[in-house]
């Protein structure tokens, strides 16, 4: 009996709590957040009144609010309603670098450890300074260092840098390769252009007014690189280079496909998050990978009563890995690759205003079907928050357009009452429908 009467209590505490302020971020009430400003991200009653300190918060209808407060040195305090929050940011540190380059007396012979390593334009790993991924078992000449990088010759005035982690010490010895032939192919969807070598060199194949293809090491040419360029017969529509047969370097570019609106395409859809891993988290409490899927789903139905072939990276609250989305896109020989997720704003950010849909792309080649669905995002009622570039695993992939998509921020209360509107996903989804087509009408 005593029992079931401390169960009615705490139900009744529970039922007075949750007419309570909540709130969703910060997530504890002793925290510590080294930024100059930070933000209140909850709900209320849009009828109460609320205050924290002694600013009055703007409480969306919908009960949503963001409430950004600039934090000071050492320890902040925080009355919100009853509530006491405690947010100390720490003085700033001073992370000036000690770290000098160091150069080698003689080179040293290495090789790629793995698929995928990343050859990057300085020794920093920002996600943009990336400038080719290379496959496992590629000799790179290392001629010295720079704190966790290496510094790599690739031909006569062009260096680059890799992670120390990514390449291992090879028993070849730093010597230049031969280009021995090259043999071109028409396939139906595409071009090849294959390129023999006596064995494998580091490559930078990059997007220009078509495609420029550098190959580094080889000999015959008085700066120890060949240059390619590929041009383009329509838009480009994804490419990738590899090796065949171990000292082949091949290029294959995709043709235009010839389609009416989006009848017959391939598209991949990547609903974000899923499973352990939530996104981030609305001011009414509700999670990125349920808008995600919601909206993913939806999109669906629509492409499919378009006559396109759609294919899910998920379709139910699982986990799947980052590189695994991009190997399902690549095996279903994509067209299309569009990764739907929702914002948040850093700590820095809180009073930056930001909200609305941008669209991410890492390829020049997906940057403009990136504007089209943002114009019909905006017509439906988003603000415009830009076609960025940005280093995203999932859009990192030339082998079909590849896009990602914020269609808003979870903790932006107006954004917030759309995403999680049913009604509003459905336009949503149309939208990103009707911006793909336009693309393709336009081609
Ligand atoms: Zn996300």
């Amino acid at each position: 009996m005593k029992r079931i009467l401390i169960c009615l209590i705490s139900l009744l505490f529970c039922g007075v709590k949750a007419n309570a302020v909540e709130i969703v971020y910060p997530k504890s009430n002793n925290v510590t957040i080294n930024s100059e400003s930070t933000f209140f991200i909850g709900n209320e009653k849009p009828e109460k009144e609320l205050y924290i300190n002694s600013e009055k918060v703007s409480i969306h209808p919908s009960g949503g609010f963001l409430h950004p407060v600039k934090l000071n040195a050492g320890e902040n305090i925080f009355k919100v309603g009853d509530l006491e929050y405690r947010i100390t940011r720490n003085e700033n540190v001073d992370y000036e670098s000690c770290v000098k380059e160091v150069l080698y007396n003689r080179s040293k012979a290495y090789q790629t450890a793995k698929d995928n390593v990343p050859i990057w334009a300085t020794p920093y790993a920002h996600g943009l300074n990336r400038l080719q991924h290379l496959e496992k078992d590629i000799p790179l000449k290392v001629i010295g260092e720079f704190g966790d990088f290496y510094k790599i010759q690739l031909a006569r005035d062009d260096y680059v840098w890799v992670l120390a982690g990514d390449i291992v010490k090879s028993d070849e010895v730093n010597s230049l390769a031969k280009i021995e032939g090259f043999i071109y192919n028409e396939e139906p969807d595409k071009r090849v252009f294959t390129i023999k070598l006596n064995r494998k060199v580091p490559y930078i194949l990059s997007e220009s007014s078509g495609l420029d293809l550098v190959v580094y090491n080889v000999s015959g040419y008085p700066e120890d690189k060949y240059e390619f360029h590929i041009n383009k017969t329509g838009k480009l529509f994804g490419y990738k280079a590899y090796y065949k047969n171990n000292s082949e370097l091949v290029i294959e570019v995709k043709n235009q496909p010839s389609v009416k609106g989006l009848e017959g395409l391939n598209i991949t859809l990547d609903a974000g998050h899923g499973g352990s891993e939530i996104g981030a988290i609305g001011c009414l409490g509700d999670r990125e990978k349920d808008v995600n899927l919601a909206i993913t789903l939806k999109l669906k139905n629509i492409l499919e009563q378009a006559g396109a072939n759609v294919f899910l990276t998920r379709e139910d609250d699982s986990n799947v890995a980052l590189y695994d989305r991009v190997k399902f896109s690549q095996k279903n020989d994509s067209d299309i690759f569009i990764s739907i997720h929702n914002n948040a704003l850093p700590d820095s950010q809180a009073f930056s205003n930001r909200s609305g849909t941008s669209v991410f792309y890492f390829y020049p080649q997906s940057k403009d079907i990136g504007k089209k669905v943002l114009e019909q995002l905006i017509k439906v009622g988003m603000c415009d928050d830009k076609v960025r570039r940005e280093s995203f695993a999932v859009i990192r992939n030339t082998e079909s357009l590849a896009i990602l998509i914020e269609v808003g921020y979870m903790i932006v209360p107006e954004d917030n009452a759309k995403i999680t509107d049913e009604k509003f996903q459905q336009q949503a989804a149309e939208a990103i429908k009707q911006g793909l087509e336009n693309y393709f009408n336009e081609l």
